[in-house]
């Protein structure tokens, strides 16, 4: 089951987001769902401006980075009561079937979280290279 929190149900579904990327999440959400005992992913953030990145970066202690999810490009997740170790297991998995298709990229990466009480999660990137 996908689970969204506050407003990135409507982003998730915006034309803006390119469908790959939808496409990527419902894979995980099947993988997932077939190949272990957790059920429910949240979505906790697709499109961000850059006034929230930069509070974001602050936030860090960083100088400001543009991110991904700026551009539509971007979305995160979170496998409920998953450890980090099968969130490691499902990024390199998913990496393994959908290659980012450029650099040093990937297309999931394990991060930790800008939400509180989230923890970490995977962020999933494409661009036009994406397979
Ligand atoms: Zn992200």
């Amino acid at each position: 089951m996908l689970k969204f929190l506050d407003k990135t149900r409507n982003e998730f579904l915006s034309d803006k987001l390119p469908s790959k990327l939808r496409s990527i999440v419902c894979d995980i959400e099947y993988y997932v769902n077939s190949n272990s005992e957790y059920k429910t992913l949240i979505v906790t953030s697709v499109f961000r401006t850059k006034e929230k990145q930069q509070q974001i970066c602050k936030d860090l202690g960083k100088k400001y980075y543009a991110s991904v999810h700026e551009y539509w490009r971007g979305v995160d997740i979170f496998i409920k009561d998953a450890p980090r170790s099968y969130h490691k297991k499902v990024a390199d998995t998913i990496n393994e079937v959908y290659p980012y298709g450029s650099g040093r990229f990937k297309t999931v990466v394990l991060h930790g979280s800008n939400i509180p009480g989230l923890g970490f999660h995977l962020h999933l990137q494409v661009n036009d290279q994406t397979v």
